[in-house]
């Protein structure tokens, strides 16, 4: 109690005198990498010791591993798979994590009114197939899958942390959201070893805790409609935030002259067709994630007031039309501080 109380009392003393903490370590930067969800994570991090480093980077991978074993929709034995393999038949028990990414995502369903639906799975799975085709998806097929679609469909139940999927043949996918998610628990998991200097990006999406030292923040470059054509134009700070981009620049499918996304209208079953580049920020990275994917599909008419609802969010929406760019801009969009490349 007495050295708690000098202590304290040195802290008043040295508040008043002006001291300020006594200048702390000289911090390294370390920067890993690792494959996991078929996507490129990355964690760069700032402490003054390797070993922490280390170890930190190590758990944080760990734990990305063992989401991705729970949500993967490619892994046949994912946990994930497995629920879908129950869909139709009673509530099923499931772990914390999918539970918890279940949850978020139909919540973004319910502010979204329905634009982000993980129940979309079947119909993923016939655009998928069109893409390598490069072939419309059969209209009975589509009609099919549609049939599955809705998130109403998809029943949670907190207190027992079961999953019931009403209908036979539901498939979830949770590619709008997992690896949001997963960013904000490596960063979680680096806090816990004590790194609050950190950044965690799965492949577009990025969680940032507190900024590299002597900095405002996490230097992000925000690529142009077409990433493979232009290098980053513009540089934003973030700390403490998430980021999230939804395009049709990598991923899409043209057919008969349209160009279809990898992101689908849950209401049509169709790929999205809008030109659109959709730039999120937001407190954590499952909502940068999946709100982003929202937005993509509501177009940034409707897409704009519900980023402007969510607390604490901001976006940049890109859409060309023919030849003509158009550029939205959220409230807090602007006032997010500029930066210069890293
Ligand atoms: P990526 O960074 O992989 O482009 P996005 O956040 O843009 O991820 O999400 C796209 C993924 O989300 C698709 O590959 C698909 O798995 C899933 N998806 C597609 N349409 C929807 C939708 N309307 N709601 C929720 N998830 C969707
Ligand atoms: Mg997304």
């Amino acid at each position: 109690m007495v050295d708690h109380m000098s202590d304290w009392l040195f802290g008043i003393a040295a508040a008043l005198l002006g001291l300020g903490p006594k200048p702390g370590p000289t911090l390294t930067r370390f920067e890993y990498a690792e494959t996991h969800m078929s996507s490129h994570f990355r964690i760069v991090l700032y402490t003054d010791r390797e070993e922490t480093a280390r170890s930190a980077s190590r758990a944080a991978f760990a734990r990305i591993a063992e989401l991705d074993a729970a949500l993967s929709d490619y892994q046949p034995d994912s946990e994930l798979a497995r629920l879908c393999g129950q869909a139709g038949g009673p509530p099923a028990h499931v772990g914390a994590d999918l539970f918890d990414v279940l949850a978020r995502s139909r919540a973004m369903s319910e502010r979204s009114g329905g634009a982000f639906d993980v129940t979309v799975g079947p119909v993923v799975r016939l655009w998928r197939r069109a893409r390598r085709d490069r072939k419309m998806p059969a209209p009975e097929r589509l009609a099919g899958a549609r049939a599955l679609v809705g998130y109403e469909a998809l029943r949670l139940d907190p207190k027992a942390r079961t999953v019931r999927l009403l209908k036979p043949g539901m498939k979830l996918d949770v590619g709008g959201i997992a690896k949001g998610y997963t960013d904000d628990e490596a960063i979680r998991v680096l806090k816990r070893h004590g790194i609050d200097r950190a950044l965690v990006a799965g492949a577009g999406d990025i969680v940032v805790s507190g900024p590299p030292p002597g900095r405002d923040g996490w230097s992000i470059g925000i690529a142009s409609l077409e990433p493979s054509r232009a290098a980053p134009s513009r540089f934003i700070a973030l700390r403490d935030a998430a980021i999230s981009t939804a395009g049709d620049a990598e991923r899409y499918v043209e057919i008969d002259g349209r160009r279809y996304s990898h992101i689908i209208d849950p209401w049509t079953g169709l790929g999205v067709v809008d030109r659109c580049g959709v730039t999120v920020v937001a407190r954590d990275g499952a909502t940068a994630d999946s709100l982003d994917t929202a937005v993509y599909v509501l177009g940034p008419e409707r897409g704009l007031p519900l980023v402007e609802a969510t607390q604490g969010a901001a976006a940049l929406i890109i859409r060309s039309i023919d030849a003509t760019v158009q550029i939205f801009e959220s409230r807090r969009w602007r006032e997010i501080p500029q930066a210069g490349p890293e």
